[in-house]
């Protein structure tokens, strides 16, 4: 009989800014950030100058696959657009802002 696990470590606790209970992510795509200049890949991943420009030269984009905006639910809101963003194993979100939007191939939602 297959013993069905569920992986616990995979699974994120979101909470609800607004009313505190639990998140559930919607079903939907995630829409990743994206960066063209050089001074956006350095501000966004923390690296130096030097790297930065060599990242930008690479590649007509750079694709942040640390940092996403992906649609999450309470039992309140329908839908809320949470900027994700996974740094050393740990996430961190927050609500996604305008600029950030600009930032992905999805321009307004
Ligand atoms: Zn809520």
């Amino acid at each position: 009989m297959a013993n069905k696990r569920t992986d616990r470590g995979t699974i994120q606790i979101y909470c609800c800014p607004f009313c505190e209970q639990r998140l559930w992510r919607l079903a939907t795509s995630k829409y990743y950030l994206f960066y063209k200049y050089a001074t956006e890949i350095r501000k966004n991943l923390d690296v130096s100058a030097k790297k930065a420009q060599f990242l930008a030269a690479q590649n007509s984009t750079y694709l942040d696959s640390k940092k996403w905006i992906e649609a999450f639910c309470c039992q309140k809101y329908e839908r809320m657009w949470r900027l994700i963003s996974l740094q050393d194993k740990e996430y961190e979100y927050r609500l996604a802002k305008e600029k950030d939007w600009l930032q992905t191939n999805k321009q307004n939602i």
